[in-house]
């Protein structure tokens, strides 16, 4: 398909036409700009609100207001139990048995929950490797973390740099330092897709390399669930973490999942810090003073559901559950490689000036491209003309066309108001 491209309104429409997809964008609220929906490039920041979001909310609000407390067991689905209504369906996305994921908390905090578990240092094994530019909060969780246990950042982190006059990060590279710091490498924590070039990780080979060295290896996946083909039980990835609220459209803040690998949860001296609700369910209301752990990820939960970020989240998963990943993943390929080629076609008018730093090989649905010569108000002038990409410092537009709610027209649009701003 990417060699037969044109940049058309006829062609993309016709694209359009025959997308197997394309009933799913009615499904969504569009910000709009001059009564036009917005084209909208950010889902990988803050996903679209699905249409049915709101009826999954008012149910547990009229539930509530019906059964009061009784809405634990009483609600058309059941409080208690509620997150179990999304695991099996957040299994399939991440390539999860249901047992190794559950819904909980956020992403940050959940990182730093695990770490309890999964970063456990001594003097001669403590280091932790990265990616540099991790996400701050990512980095924040890490500085932290070592701090906490004693140990000095500057000198227990590693941080895998790109070369010199290089954006990504070279596999080679993350390799020799696993390699060289065999001996003293306690954990492995990457983002899996870089938030920033939109960079995926070679994770099933980060993860053996990893385990080779003796490290825990576990990946945060705010940008790949929903993103990208993941398959974190057979990778034998140890851990993993994400946020719903990007490409899974669960809405600002929602609740947050996480995966471990099976091979732990019998694992009773592993430490971790304890929460009514990752006590054995039986027995859960016994309130008994001893911590009976689940025999699952649900071990790590501390808290009661948040049932209105659930329901938001269960409206969205039961849209990915009804797609699935292979038919998402084949159009996000087709979008964004229509989206890489008509950022070649304005190249050829404007000297070249737009650089894609994702690498081709291995990408998602989002392309980082710096505009040379050019800085934010680039971004701002987007902005005014209804495209809503993302911009990042120092000088990077992001635009990610998901493939549930963009179209082939969104991406010839926004060529159109690119092409015209340069
Ligand atoms: C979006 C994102 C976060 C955000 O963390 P929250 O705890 O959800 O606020 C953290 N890490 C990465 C890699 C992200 O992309």
């Amino acid at each position: 398909m990417t060699t037969s491209f044109q940049n058309t309104a006829a062609f993309a429409e016709n694209l359009d036409a025959n997308d197997a997809l394309k009933s799913y964008r009615e499904q969504f609220y569009f910000p709009e700009h001059n009564n036009e929906p917005v084209v909208y490039f950010t889902g990988n920041s803050l996903g679209l609100q699905p249409k049915q979001t709101k009826q999954f909310i008012e149910q547990e609000l009229s539930d509530w207001a019906k059964f009061g407390v009784e809405g634990h067991f009483l609600a058309k689905n059941p409080w208690m139990p509620y997150h179990e209504l999304l695991t099996e369906k957040m299994a399939k996305l991440v390539g999860a048995l249901p047992s190794e994921t559950v819904m909980m908390n956020q992403l940050t905090v959940n990182l730093h929950l695990l770490m309890v578990s999964f970063y456990r240092p001594t003097k001669q094994r403590y280091k932790i490797l990265c990616e540099a530019k991790a996400f701050p909060s990512d980095q924040y969780v890490l500085q932290s973390q070592l701090k906490f246990h004693g140990f000095d950042a500057q000198e227990a982190l590693i941080e895998i740099q790109p070369r010199e006059g290089e954006y990504c990060i070279r596999h080679e590279d993350i390799y020799k330092a696993i390699e060289e710091n065999k001996e003293s490498i306690a954990l492995i924590l990457i983002g899996g897709v870089n938030y920033f070039t939109g960079q995926v990780f070679d994770m099933k080979n980060i993860t053996a390399a990893g385990h080779e060295a003796g490290a825990i290896v576990g990946f945060d996946l705010a940008h790949g669930a929903g993103n990208i083909e993941l398959k974190l039980h057979d990778w034998n990835v140890d851990f993993a973490a994400w946020c719903s609220y990007k490409y899974l459209n669960s809405g600002p803040g929602s609740v947050a999942g996480i995966f471990v690998h099976e091979r732990y949860h019998k694992q009773n001296d592993l430490p971790l810090f304890a929460g009514w609700w990752g006590h054995e369910k039986s027995s859960r209301f016994l309130m008994d003073k001893t911590f009976v752990p689940i025999q699952s990820a649900e071990k790590w939960q501390l808290s009661n559901a948040p049932i209105f970020s659930m329901a938001a989240c269960l409206s969205s998963l039961d849209i990915f559950d009804e797609v699935g990943m292979n038919a998402l993943i084949a159009k996000s390929q087709a979008l964004t490689g229509y989206l890489a080629f008509i950022i070649g076609e304005i190249n050829k008018q404007k000297n070249n000036c737009l650089e894609i730093i994702t690498p081709e090989e291995n990408r998602g649905c989002q392309l980082s491209i710096v505009a040379h010569g050019y800085g934010k108000p680039l971004y701002n002038e987007l902005i005014k003309n209804g495209v809503i990409p993302d911009w990042r410092e120092p000088n990077v537009i992001r635009c990610a066309p998901v493939p549930l709610y963009n179209n082939f027209m969104d991406i010839y649009r926004f060529g159109l108001i690119l092409s015209k701003l340069l």
